[in-house]
């Protein structure tokens, strides 16, 4: 088995197909983007190796499905438990590979991680059992295991996101083919051993490595996969969509976000302003970060310098250092894309309030940058840069902050700061998004809904909602008095 040694673990850099790890004649690199070092080349897999995944999980379904919720639930506790006993391994090769905060790994990610198996093992045993009484029949609702389902994850949080969904997919008795992102493919390589080593049998979990036009491509495109769950951006949600139509395979997508952070008059400044300032962490490549700062003019300056003060602790650095905020971006190509948003901005004549260049860290390291000045329709406030840069722009009333909030294409979350419990509910309710915090953000609970409107996603995860998208929802109606 070829493996790359990362931050002291040997990690394997092949595939995991029916239990086995299988290697590709081509391979892709993969460099942190700490200190742009080589880290590994890992198999770069095509449509031979997704038929050969997607075999193997076809054939490992009905027994997997057999178990019923029981039998899976004491092999995916093992699994969450392997994940825990593994953890600063996990963490240490997640910042290494997508430079991601060493101790946020290490506090919640990773635990995060355990979690998503462990709830959903449990969530399980619960479903099922709904009977809907009406005059002439009685409906039992079943929660039947749907067949193959196809993920496809990005690179800013892969372990923690891939759980999320092969929590749900493999507690509702779904077979999985993991397509791990090419920037950060390393921890998903991780759970597949971790898996295999907690008894999940063979042909169940199997990993493809590979690059999104060809792995992912062909993983979308394959014929016999009966779910395809994507977390990533809009664009690539939009080409998956295509192959998926064909085929009328059911997806879930949670995408990109551009999500707005209200501060009212009345807001604790001091909770907004340290809020505000966490929306640069992991260098603000978070798809819920609160990167359009809408302030009521009234309070602006107020809260302005209070919130300067509170970035003033947001250090730039390696993200290994317990005093890092914000480590660097994740590859070259990433760092272009986000200085040509900046540089955009400022030539049509936007300001920095500060920030908006490459920081003296290194190559890919950006500084927290604010921007003031842009009009709405403008494109630094309409896509989503997924860097360290946030707009301000203030508003003097209701309906003019609503106007600026719903004003992109994006619906994903927002944040809310006011200590009227009134008003903060009433802009909560008119603004579009899947999930709004009110004065706090991150928060996460995992039986609650989460997803994206408009172009942020198609569907819900989380508690039952989950289980909606990987099983198949059936209703057996028997008529009243028919049976002897
Ligand atoms: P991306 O869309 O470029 O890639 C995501 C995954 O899709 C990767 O595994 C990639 O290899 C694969 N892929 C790329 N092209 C493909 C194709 N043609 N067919 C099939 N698969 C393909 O996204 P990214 O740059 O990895 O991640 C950043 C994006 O993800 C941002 O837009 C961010 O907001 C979003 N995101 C959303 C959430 C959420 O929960 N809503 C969470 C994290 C990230």
């Amino acid at each position: 088995m070829s493996t790359s040694k990362i931050a002291g673990v040997d990690v394997s850099t092949e595939h995991f197909i029916d239990g086995k790890r299988v290697a590709s004649k081509q391979t892709f690199a993969n460099c942190s983007p700490i200190d742009g070092k080589h880290l590994a080349d890992v198999s770069a897999g095509g449509a031979a190796e997704v038929d050969a995944a997607v075999a193997a999980a076809r054939r490992a379904f009905p027994k997997w499905a057999g178990l019923g919720p029981d039998g899976r639930h004491r092999v995916l506790k093992k699994f969450a438990q392997a994940i825990l006993d593994h953890g600063k391994e996990l963490a240490a090769v997640e910042t290494a590979d997508n430079g991601s905060l060493l101790m946020g790994n290490l506090a919640r990610v990773i635990p995060r991680a355990a979690l998503n198996i462990e709830f959903f093992a449990d969530r399980a045993l619960k479903l099922g059992h709904d009977q809907i009484d009406s005059p002439e029949v009685v409906n039992h609702v079943r929660y039947d295991p749907a067949g193959v389902a196809a993920l496809i994850t990005p690179w800013n949080g892969p372990f923690m996101l891939t759980t999320w969904k092969v929590g749900p997919a493999l507690a509702a008795g779904d077979t999985v083919v993991v397509k791990p992102p090419e920037w950060a493919p390393l921890t998903c390589s991780m759970m597949a051993d971790l898996a295999n080593e907690a008894g999940i049998p063979a042909g169940v979990l199997n990993v493809v490595q590979g690059i999104g036009e060809e792995a992912g491509a062909a993983l979308a495109a394959h014929p016999d996969i009966d779910r395809l769950s994507f977390t990533g951006s809009t664009d690539t949600a939009k080409l998956i969509g295509q192959s998926t139509a064909r085929s009328l395979t059911p997806v879930s997508f949670e995408l990109g976000g551009k999500s707005p952070y209200i501060v009212c008059a009345d807001a604790d400044f001091d909770a907004a302003a340290q809020t505000a300032a966490g929306q640069y962490l992991n260098a603000g490549q978070v798809c819920l970060a609160g990167t359009r700062l809408l302030v009521d003019a009234s309070v602006a300056d107020e809260f302005h310098s209070k919130f300067r003060a509170a970035v003033g602790h947001m250090t730039v650095g390696d993200p290994r250092e317990k005093s890092t905020r914000v480590g660097p971006l994740i590859t070259p190509e990433h760092f272009k894309r986000v200085e040509g948003f900046v540089d955009r901005a400022l030539k049509s004549g936007v300001k920095p309030l500060w920030g908006g260049k490459r920081s003296s860290v290194g190559e890919l390291y950006f500084e927290p940058t604010l921007l003031e000045g842009a009009r709405q329709d403008m494109e630094i406030v309409q896509r989503e840069v997924f860097g360290p840069v946030l707009t301000w722009q203030t508003f003097r009333d209701e309906d003019e902050l609503v106007k600026l909030a719903n004003g992109t294409c994006y619906g994903l979350a927002a944040m809310v700061f006011s200590k009227n419990q009134e008003r903060a509910m009433r802009i909560a309710s008119r603004v579009t998004a899947g999930t709004v915090w009110v004065n706090c953000f991150f928060v996460r609970e995992l039986a609650a809904p989460f997803g994206g409107s408009r172009d942020s996603g198609i569907g819900r995860e989380g508690g039952n909602w989950s289980f909606d998208f990987y099983c198949d929802v059936k209703n057996i109606a028997v008529l009243k008095g028919s049976f002897a």
